[in-house]
């Protein structure tokens, strides 16, 4: 393991953990020629499903984008590093646990709304708001709802107002249409 602050290649390790629930080694190590310290993390490389596209194309599953969508929605938000981590995880297993070679982008995106729902309402709504297409408005006004129902550690109206412009003016917009009859009822 090479040295990031000297690039030298002799390093020591000085402490050796379980991380992330179990799935990942952390390891301290100590670099033997500038004493510089570092930590590196060991995870079994399992092999993921394929991504199909809603366009029926197939892609790679791509750890660093889910990672960069579920990190964009819990910007400034309170929650703890390693329970991302672990929602993370979580969702990697459940990809696996299905036994398919393929599985849909639009199951991902369940995955990750389901973990940050558990995680953070608001990063959820910001998640949601995104990912949903404006044809879903219908379903994406039930989660509100839903969400609205359900007990949180600080108040739904506390909540909102912390979404971002965009997000606040796409929910304004949902509630401004509650009171309007539904045409497809
Ligand atoms: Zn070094």
């Amino acid at each position: 393991m090479q040295c990031p602050f000297c690039s030298a290649e002799e390093t020591k390790v000085i402490d050796s953990r379980l991380a992330n629930d179990g799935d990942a080694v952390r390891r301290r190590r100590e670099c033997l020629s500038c004493s510089e310290r570092f930590t590196t993390y060991e995870t079994a490389e399992l092999v993921m499903p394929r991504i199909v596209k809603s366009d029926g194309s197939r892609v790679p599953f791509d750890e660093v984008k889910l990672t960069g969508g579920i990190m964009r929605s819990l910007e400034k938000r309170p929650v703890e590093t390693e329970q991302i981590d672990a929602a993370i995880s979580h969702i990697k297993q459940r990809l696996r646990a299905t036994g398919d070679r393929e599985v849909p982008s639009l199951m991902v995106g369940e995955c990750v709304m389901e973990a940050l729902r558990e995680l953070d309402h608001v990063a959820y709504v910001r998640f949601a708001s995104v990912y949903r297409s404006f044809e879903d408005i219908k379903e994406f006004r039930e989660e509100i709802e839903r969400l609205e129902r359900e007990p949180s550690s600080e108040s739904r109206r506390q909540q909102l107002s912390l979404l971002p412009t965009s997000s606040s003016d796409k929910i304004t917009s949902i509630q401004s249409r509650k009171g309007k009859k539904d045409p497809a009822s």
